[in-house]
């Protein structure tokens, strides 16, 4: 059980699901968890809670009936920043590109682990607080065995120093600034490189296969910096 304080606020949950096990299961999973739970079991009915109260992040089905979650994700990016993690079901043909184009700040597929979707609510959630303030001037990241010190762009890994060239700590520090996020390849490119970027898309997966062999245990079996087949990469402090 998660430590809490009686008169600490629990974080509210929109569930947009109609598939009845799953409302059974998360209702009961993520109370348990500390969550306050509110179920939408439509697309429409998601925007009408979503307007009347205020929620700290939405779970959102994609096949959904009335409104496709697409369209939810759509509507509530209009007007709103919460953070919104997608559903998909296994086998579903889902453009993850365009997820995270509309506004979406994670996915997950079905089935997933209760222990998994609980650790990508409190990764988003974890997100939003560390990018609202102005960096430290002495900004450091410590994250899984990885410490960062901006300010004296150095790097340790398991409290030995690795040597990062510029660009390769430019994305490692992207991917750390991110956890659990998914960063498409358009993006890293853009943020790393800028205009900078020259020659083919190849010149990403060497600088992102240099940095798995100096802070994996495996590069072959990357634990921390995940490939997302066809969208970009994402760092995982610990892989359950
Ligand atoms: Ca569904």
């Amino acid at each position: 059980m998660a430590k809490k304080t009686p008169t600490e606020k629990r974080t509210s949950v929109l569930v947009v699901e109609d598939e009845e096990s799953f409302i059974d299961a998360l209702s009961i999973g993520l109370d348990r968890e500390g969550f306050d739970v509110t179920i939408a079991r439509d697309g429409m009915q998601a925007l009408t809670l979503f307007d009347k109260a205020t929620f700290d992040v939405v779970l959102l089905d994609l096949m959904l009936p009335k409104l496709s979650g697409l369209d939810v994700c759509r509507a509530i990016r209009a007007h709103s920043s919460v953070p919104i993690i997608i559903v998909s079901a296994k086998g579903e043909e889902v453009d993850m590109v365009l997820l995270l184009e509309i506004g979406a700040d994670d996915y997950v597929t079905k089935p997933y682990r209760l222990r998994e979707l609980v650790a990508r609510i409190r990764a988003v959630l974890r997100r939003r607080e560390v990018h609202e303030p102005v960096p430290d001037a002495d900004e450091e990241i410590t994250l899984g065995p990885i410490r960062m010190d901006i300010d004296a762009r150095r790097c340790f890994v398991d409290g030995e120093e690795i040597k990062l060239r510029k660009k390769e700590f430019a994305l490692l520090r992207l991917l750390l600034e991110n956890p659990g996020r998914v960063l498409t390849r358009e993006v890293l490119i853009d943020r790393v490189w800028g205009s900078d970027y020259v020659g083919d898309t190849k010149t990403l997966d060497v600088h992102i296969k240099r940095l798995r062999t100096l802070i994996e245990k495996d590069a072959k079996k990357p634990a921390h910096i995940t490939t997302v087949r066809g969208v970009g990469y994402r760092f995982e402090t610990a892989k359950s």
